[in-house]
């Protein structure tokens, strides 16, 4: 499939499952605005490498995803805005009675609120341009719970519900807005979690994947950034013009159990 002409703002992009949605975006011919809160050569060279080997316009936006004014001016920044991921996000682990406040703002802030302030600068240009795809990253936390991550569960339950008002919102419109649930996938995000899992539970590095985080996942298999891209993609298909305000679970049956 063609995404031609379209330009695609994925926020949180220069790692992890954004990198990876943001190369599947590109080689479906979508030009693809990257972003994170750096400003380092690195974040440009990625733009660069990826404009090289796809043959789109691909360009890297310097924005704060927990501020709301930064996530406004990304997306009047990136100009056309057919295609809205919002994927930034970050996570951290710890009792709900001794939680920090500073995380569980950063949390809600980065991984909620962003997508709200991103979401609302991008419709008008969606509707001027007669075609939208919002496409959230939520998580499989967004529709169970796990202990120890009482923000991150707050704020993916908040995505996943913000994504039907959306839907609803613009159901008469070619818009959708629909939010990915993915399960464990091996990006830094997990790779962080690991030393405080570990510590939580007194467990193994192996022990901790395989029986904290892959537990809950009956294949037993990360899923992939590739995997996650290609769902995106999917979503962006005419195919998907008749899907919007629903979640996608790309979590190897976690939430089958
Ligand atoms: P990651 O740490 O590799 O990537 C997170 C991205 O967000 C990075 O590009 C980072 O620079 C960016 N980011 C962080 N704070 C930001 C800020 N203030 N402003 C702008 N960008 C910021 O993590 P990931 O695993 O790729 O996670 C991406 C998304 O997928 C997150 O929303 C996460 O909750 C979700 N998710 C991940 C998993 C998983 O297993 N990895 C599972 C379910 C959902």
């Amino acid at each position: 499939m063609s995404l031609q002409g379209k330009t695609a703002v994925v926020t949180g992009s220069n790692s992890g499952i954004g990198l990876g949605v943001a190369w599947e975006l590109a080689k479906a011919g979508a030009n693809v605005v990257l972003n994170s809160f750096t400003d380092r050569d690195e974040d440009h060279e990625l733009a660069k490498t990826m404009a090289a080997e796809t043959g789109v316009e691909v360009r890297y936006i310097k924005a704060d995803m927990s501020k709301g004014a930064e996530c406004r001016d990304l997306i009047e920044q990136a100009g056309a805005c057919d295609i809205l991921v919002n994927n930034a996000g970050i996570q951290h682990v710890a009792p709900i009675s001794e939680f920090p406040v500073d995380k569980w703002d950063a949390i809600i802030a980065i991984n909620m609120n962003s997508a709200f302030h991103t979401t609302a600068a991008a419709l008008p240009k969606m509707r001027a341009a007669g075609w939208g795809r919002v496409v959230n990253i939520a998580s499989a936390h967004g529709l169970t719970a796990s202990p120890f991550k009482s923000a991150y569960v707050s704020a993916k339950h908040g995505v996943v519900g913000m994504t039907k008002v959306v839907a609803l919102e613009t159901a008469q419109e070619p818009i959708t807005a629909n939010a990915i649930c993915p399960g464990y996938v091996l990006t830094p995000l997990v790779e962080a979690q690991i030393p405080d899992t570990m510590k939580e539970y007194d467990m193994s590095r192996e022990d901790v994947i395989k029986n904290v985080m892959l537990e809950r996942q009956p294949s037993k298999e990360f899923a992939t950034v590739e995997q996650l891209g290609g769902t995106v993609v999917f979503l962006c298909s005419d195919a998907a013009t008749q899907i919007t305000g629903t979640t996608i679970s790309v979590d190897g049956g976690w939430t089958a159990l």
